[in-house]
């Protein structure tokens, strides 16, 4: 049997590995970032079940970095695949990570010396890390990695006082740029999405109010690993907010931005006002939406437990304009069911940001002749719903559309089932 090519590292990459692996098939997953996990190591809870994120994606990782099937490519890029379905062969760049990631334990004594600090980007910015650093702490690799962009250097008088902290000698400033070649019989796309930058939209004030935050922002807030130890504060004065808006489709559903539905907002903002309640017994959360999308298994009763239970408001309506008042607090300007211009007061402003496709979708359809959607995702067979416009290569998770995690989990399995027909020169199933 051909290997597999799986690129991207979070929950629809890692499945899909997870199920070639363990049908016999050995899997190269190539991830851009230093750590596999993707978006999903960065959520607190999931919906509808209110589950530890990193309770579910954190075994399925370390099965990964375990099982003798799966070799875990970090800081590496695809930059080339020639060749067929069945017979491709793929360039593949690997960055260096300047540490020996099998030598490294991950204790840190290496940080505790960097004197460059930056902001961390696992935590959007909401609190720092070193030019030295491990992503987050389950990352796989367990290892740290060296920013070239903000090191100072391993000259004595520059710096290298990580070298010199690091008991175990596994820091090398020497470390260059390998380029490796897979030779694979199928590929899975499993790259994943961006979310949409707010400040486009100048009426909300992201960035302008620091109580406007993005949904992903308030995952890392509400995290008991995120900045604030998992209390819910305000950025402005670390108080605990008693009223929250939160403002759906920002940047969906819009003929200026994107004009399709993200489609799993309405229920990730239900579970961030659900958890903000679980949090703070007294804080009221409004939902300004669109339209309700609940098409999930369990998702309308999700909703309705947040009317009865968490006492989570729903308001049918757009809000036009985000200020601040003389208190510091946040007004938002919208109009009621009625057409009636309406104000509310709250404490901090949650914006749902659409799900785009990331940039390394446009890079991979270059690279690998993939067609495109009218909306920039893989374009997929609507009857063979993993496969892209080129044979022998399959796509899953948000860079096909956006998709929620079971549904990524879904159709990694199906993409892993269909690149294994591949390499099993099985190419019609019904042969
Ligand atoms: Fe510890 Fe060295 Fe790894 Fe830093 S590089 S975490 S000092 S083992
Ligand atoms: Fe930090 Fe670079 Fe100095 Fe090491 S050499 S301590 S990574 S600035």
């Amino acid at each position: 049997m051909k290997d597999v090519l799986v690129i991207g590292g979070g929950i629809a990459g890692i499945q899909a590995s997870l199920d070639l692996a363990e049908m016999g098939i050995q899997v190269h997953l190539v991830e851009k970032s230093p750590s596999i996990g993707g978006r999903m190591a960065q959520l607190d809870k999931t919906f509808p079940t209110n589950d530890c994120s990193t309770c579910i994606l954190s075994p399925k990782m370390v099965d990964c970095a375990r099982h003798p099937k799966i070799t875990i490519h970090t800081l590496a890029e695809v930059q080339a695949v020639d060749g067929e379905a069945g017979d491709f062969t793929a360039q593949v760049l690997k960055r260096p990570r300047y540490v020996d990631e099998h030598a490294c334990t991950a204790c840190g004594d290496c940080a505790k010396v960097c004197p460059i600090v930056r902001p961390d980007e696992f935590q959007m910015g909401l609190s720092t890390r070193r030019a030295i650093y491990i992503p987050f702490p389950q990352a796989i690799p367990q290892a740290y990695l060296s920013d070239p962009a903000d090191c100072l250097g391993k000259d004595p008088i520059a710096c290298g006082r990580c070298i010199r902290a690091c008991q175990k000698g596994c820091i090398d400033f020497d470390m260059t740029e390998t380029v490796i070649e897979l030779a694979v019989g199928a590929i899975v796309v499993a790259v994943g999405m961006e979310t949409f930058d707010p400040v486009a939209l100048s009426e909300y004030g992201y960035t302008r109010y620091p109580d406007v935050i993005t949904g992903i922002e308030f995952e890392r807030l509400i995290c008991a690993s995120g900045p604030s130890g998992g209390h819910l504060i305000r950025l402005t004065d670390r108080k605990e907010p008693s009223v929250i808006g939160f403002i759906q489709c920002v940047g969906s559903r819009s003929l200026k931005y994107q004009r399709f539905c993200s489609s799993v907002c309405c229920m990730h903002a239900t579970k961030e006002a659900i958890l903000a309640r679980e949090h703070l017994p007294d804080v009221k959360s409004y939902i300004f939406y669109t339209d309700l999308r609940a098409s999930g298994k369990g998702f309308r009763q999700y909703i309705d437990r947040a009317q009865k239970e968490y006492d989570v408001e729903y308001i049918r309506s757009r809000v036009a304009q985000i200020e601040e008042n003389e208190d510091g607090r946040l007004v938002f300007h919208y109009e009621d069911e009625n057409s009636r211009p309406q104000q509310m007061v709250v404490d901090l402003a949650v914006l749902a940001t659409s799900l785009i496709p990331g940039p390394g979708v446009a890079i991979l359809s270059r690279l690998l002749g993939l067609e495109l959607d009218e909306y920039g995702f893989f374009r997929t067979n609507p009857f063979s719903p993993t496969d892209t416009t080129r044979e022998g290569v399959f796509t899953c998770g948000c860079c096909r559309g956006p998709s929620d995690i079971p549904q990524s989990v879904a159709q990694a399995s199906g993409a892993a089932a269909r690149a294994a027909q591949y390499v099993m020169e099985i190419k019609d199933i019904e042969e």
